[in-house]
């Protein structure tokens, strides 16, 4: 008997590249990680080369959707740590980047004195950091959100390299204190990710892209968050 495919799958499928997203170009996050004096900054865009044989285990890191549009909140971020490098069609379909950022921070403690590729935990979260200031990473991807990404996510690629001041001007000092480090990170990735969140609606209302001086504002809370996160773990 000829075998069809069923409708529901079809629809599965469909539904699983509508949330397919990519994210600041290569520059982009590779000018935010060296401004931020990673040095591994070089790595910094290796997640989404990830991306291509890891699928959607690793996809869904980059990331959240915020169908309903709410606010975020740090039980936002604390219920996606655990949904870290998952795929369920169900639970993960909306993305969980905020809960990646330190899921992977935690692998990267359980593996540092230990493994010898420890500190590609760290790349991953700095590649996340980066993500986490894409306004179009933190609302709906509908079609607005569609047509316009990727010239978003490339609004500054061209020059950014060769201009970090561009996104150092725009960084400030955050504090993360070493008893307290989850909870701070966690209420920091509340703020950037509501900021984002707040400018992509905007974006979307007004029917527009970014501005390069709007991106660079965005790279400057990116940028500021991995120099805490790094300053934290003593790699500047
Ligand atoms: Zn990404």
């Amino acid at each position: 008997m000829k075998k069809s495919t069923c409708p529901a799958i079809v629809v599965l499928i469909l539904l699983i590249q509508a949330t397919v997203a990519l994210g600041w170009h290569d520059k982009t996050h590779l000018a935010t990680a060296k401004v931020a004096k990673y040095r591994m900054w070089y790595n910094a865009a290796g997640p989404d080369i990830a991306k291509i044989k890891a699928g959607d285990s690793e996809r869904y890191n980059h990331w959240y959707n915020n169908d309903r549009k709410s606010e975020v909140t740090p039980q936002t971020v604390t219920t996606q740590i655990n949904r870290y490098n998952k795929s369920n069609f169900l639970f993960d379909i909306e993305g969980h980047l905020y809960g990646a950022i330190i899921a992977s921070l935690r692998e990267y403690e359980a593996s540092i004195n230990s493994a010898t590729y420890a500190e590609y935990h760290l790349v991953y979260c700095a590649h996340y950091i980066g993500d986490l200031s894409m306004p179009l990473h933190n609302i709906p991807y509908d079609d607005y959100n569609k047509n316009r990404h990727s010239v978003n996510d490339g609004i500054v690629e061209q020059e950014v390299l060769e201009h970090p001041e561009k996104i150092a001007r725009h960084m400030y000092r955050i504090t993360l204190r070493d008893d307290h480090f989850e909870a701070d990170l966690t209420d920091e990735i509340v703020r950037i990710a509501n900021i984002s969140r707040l400018l992509g609606y905007k974006l979307s209302a007004e029917s527009r892209d970014l501005t390069p001086e709007e991106a660079y504002i965005q790279l400057g809370h990116s940028a500021s968050l991995l120099k805490a996160v790094l300053q934290h773990y003593k790699k500047l």
